[in-house]
């Protein structure tokens, strides 16, 4: 195995109010780390300090051996590397699902349109929506959109991906066919990170769990003794509140 990432003693406040306190990572290629943790705790900010948008104020982010410094010019060459996909999908409106998909990757990696569009196809296909390339965003359901935000992440061949909390606007019915869409990435061996509230997919997906709460990692280890054993009284009321399969 091979280290990808590394977070080194990161501190990340907003004016007085500390946010991350401390945090240590590393993330080997084709690991799935799934964090969870409690409304509030920095999950969000700790996604964004990792793709280089927020300041730090202490610590630092390794991709490979490159240090990510959201000061310094040249943070997009390592943003490139890092797929983030929301809660919202952005989509341009006035574009189609193709278009959506091949624009950035025309722009930013100079790839050629056929060539784009190629992927993009294959990429569509693999999601189910191979037929919808000529669609408008707002002809598709919240399910189909995320799926495209996903095939759109995927196009600048990020090295890591990162989801924060990409089910959470949907309706329960297109929860699963997005969850399916991540574990057939977990299946082909993507570096990801993800945050969700689906206990249940954590549990199935996670190769790690790490769960933070009041801006510390308070639990890094195996899914399977997090959510049948969880070892600190704090993991242990944070699972309470959800329903899935202890067993
Ligand atoms: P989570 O994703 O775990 O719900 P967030 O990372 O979104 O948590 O937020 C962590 C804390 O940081 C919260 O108290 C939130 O209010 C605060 N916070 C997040 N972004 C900002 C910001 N841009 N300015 C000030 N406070 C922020
Ligand atoms: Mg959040």
């Amino acid at each position: 195995m091979s280290e990808i990432l590394r977070v080194e003693h990161l501190k990340k406040s907003f004016d007085e109010l500390m946010v991350l306190d401390d945090i240590n990572l590393s993330v080997q290629r084709g690991e799935v780390v799934v964090i969870v943790g409690p409304s509030g705790c920095g999950k969000s900010t700790f996604l964004r300090c990792i793709n280089g948008l927020e300041e730090i104020q202490e610590g630092r982010v390794l991709l490979g051996d490159e240090v990510i410094n959201p000061a310094q010019k040249g943070t997009n060459k390592h943003r490139e590397k890092i797929g983030m996909v929301f809660q919202s999908y952005d989509l341009f409106p006035h574009k189609t699902i193709l278009e959506n998909t091949t624009l950035a990757p025309q722009k930013v990696l100079k790839r050629k349109k056929d060539d784009a569009e190629k992927e993009a196809l294959e990429l569509l296909d693999r999601v189910g929506l191979a037929s919808r390339k000529d669609s408008y965003p707002r002809m598709l359901s919240g399910g189909q959109k995320q799926r495209v935000a996903i095939v759109r992440a995927l196009m600048m061949h990020p090295e890591i991906l990162l989801f924060d909390e990409v089910t959470a606007a949907l309706d329960p019915e297109m929860v699963r066919e997005v969850l399916d869409v991540i574990l057939d990435l977990a299946k082909q061996k993507r570096t990801m990170l993800i945050v969700t509230h689906e206990m249940a997919f954590a549990k199935a997906i996670a190769d790690r769990i790490l769960f933070l709460d009041g801006g510390q990692v308070i639990e890094d280890g195996d899914p399977k003794q997090f959510f049948e054993s969880p070892r600190t009284e704090r993991a242990k009321k944070f699972l309470s509140t959800f329903e899935y399969d202890r067993s």
